[in-house]
């Protein structure tokens, strides 16, 4: 792809905005970046801007659209506003940043790449783990935090880790919308279960979404998928071609004996015939000694190993890696034991799936921290463990009600003023050998200003308690 003297649009002033605007400005475009919110809000972003890129912020006007040889599109914006539907009918191709990313260096660099509702960003940090320890150089990013422009940025500018052998990205549903040739070496969906339907109009429609990550794979390329997972399993029955031409499809299950890497009697198999391991199947590690804990962790666990023992990693590197592997701030991260009590921090518990999965990793009583901006969830699926695992409620943000409503009377709910508030009520009903866990099943933006702030605010608060 060559962008020299192109006028492109960068439609969304974020972090992957950000990063997409200054690597094409470096490769000589010229870049108008335009987001909806006012300067004041983005300042921190556009501080971050080259000094050649335009920003045109407050408002989309319609010039800075139809007239662009391009738009790249922040996975934040929908596809359908009407401007950018506007820019496409008059013929303006319109990419999203991961297909840029992929334009710029996938036919060079093949991706490793990480979808799925739940577990992606510490499935993705364990393969790019891994891959390190096996001896590759990784290019790590995506929705982890960096955007992957960002990253190749620092590669030109000589920063960065050059030439590396694998880009290792975790892609979100919203990302996967706005590709065109994306094709992953490996790809990987850890499992579909209800989110963002505030964004889809139904379950199917945010599945094919996902689907996407394997649209244009082929012959040569691989898919991992979770066997035990029907809707994931559904969506590949539908969607994966049936003329020959597909990628090599590969479980990984806790349940059955898949060819995979699948967990029996607490041990982790792999089963690879295809590759040249040991003879199949033979054992990875034994699932305790996996320093990530949790039912979620082994299924995202499992899923890394296979991704990278596909890709070529040996099998030592890859048990040393999930004996190493500490895990990710916010997801089931232990905070602090105080008066025997331990307090857990899962911000990023942001769906309801994700609270059921946290919660089914404990098995001491836990008071449950939950609620914020609510994103059309299913708050009644967590009826049958609050009643079996959950002493108390504590509901914060807007959800508040809708979350009391739908389980108050599987246990008992206290509606908390803010965080703080939230915290110590629930050190108040707390006793010896109990949990307190924060996992809101919501997002965070009614209250912080994002999961990792909420996260870190629930620690420091957590911190303050005597
Ligand atoms: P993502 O990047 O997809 O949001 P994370 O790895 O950041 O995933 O984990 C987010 C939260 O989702 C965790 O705090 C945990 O509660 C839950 N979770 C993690 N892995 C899984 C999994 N494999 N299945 C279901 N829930 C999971």
């Amino acid at each position: 792809m060559d962008v020299k003297g192109k006028n492109v649009t960068v439609v969304g002033l974020a972090r992957s905005g950000a990063g997409a605007a200054n690597l094409l400005a470096a490769l000589g475009a010229r870049v108008t970046v335009t987001d909806i919110r006012r300067g004041e809000e983005l300042e921190h972003y556009v501080r971050q801007l080259s000094a050649s890129v335009r920003p045109v912020l407050g408002a989309h006007p319609e010039n800075v659209f139809v007239n662009a040889d391009m738009l790249v599109v922040s996975p934040g914006v929908p596809l359908d506003i009407p401007p950018i539907a506007r820019a496409r009918a008059e013929g303006v191709p319109v990419i999203g940043e991961l297909e840029l990313a992929y334009q710029l260096a996938g036919n060079k660099t093949p991706f490793l790449s990480v979808t799925g509702t739940n577990g992606k960003s510490t499935t993705t940090a364990l393969l790019d783990f891994m891959m390190r320890k096996g001896g590759f150089r990784a290019v790590l990013g995506g929705n982890i935090g960096n955007a992957l422009t960002e990253e190749f940025l620092k590669q030109r500018e000589g920063t960065g880790n050059p030439d590396a052998d694998f880009i290792v990205a975790e892609v979100s549903s919203f990302q996967l919308e706005s590709i065109q040739d994306f094709k992953p070496r490996g790809a990987v969906i850890v499992n579909i279960t209800p989110d963002h339907l505030d964004r889809y109009h139904s379950l199917e429609e945010y599945a094919d979404a996902k689907a996407r990550i394997f649209e244009n794979q082929d012959t040569g390329d691989f898919l991992v998928v979770n066997h035990d997972d029907p809707q994931t399993m559904q969506v590949v029955r539908q969607k994966v071609r049936g003329n020959g031409r597909h990628p090599a499809i590969v479980h990984f299950s806790r349940k059955e004996k898949v060819e995979g890497i699948y967990a029996e009697e607490g041990v982790v198999y792999a089963n690879l015939p295809a590759l040249p391991l040991s003879p199949c199947p033979f054992p990875l590690i034994h699932a305790d000694e996996i320093r990530i804990k949790g039912v979620h962790n082994l299924e995202n666990a499992m899923a890394a190993s296979a991704m990278a023992l596909l890709a070529g990693c040996s099998d030592g590197a890859v048990t040393a890696s999930l004996r190493e592997f500490p895990g990710l701030e916010h997801r089931l991260e232990p905070v602090r034991s105080l008066k025997g009590v331990t307090y857990f921090n899962d911000s990023k518990g942001t769906n309801v799936g994700a609270v059921i999965k946290s919660l089914e990793s404990f098995t001491e009583p836990v008071i449950l921290i939950a609620g914020g901006r609510d994103k059309s969830g299913d708050f009644s699926l967590l009826k049958q463990l609050i009643r079996e695992r959950v002493k108390a409620v504590i509901l914060i943000g807007e959800a508040s009600e809708k979350i009391q409503k739908a389980v108050g009377e599987a246990a008992r709910t206290i509606r908390a003023g803010d965080l703080r508030d939230a915290v110590m009520k629930a050190k108040d009903c707390a006793a010896d050998g109990d949990v307190v866990l924060l996992s809101p099943a919501c997002a965070s933006f009614d209250m912080f200003a994002d999961f990792e702030d909420r996260g870190r605010q629930f620690k420091k608060i957590v911190g303050e308690l005597e």
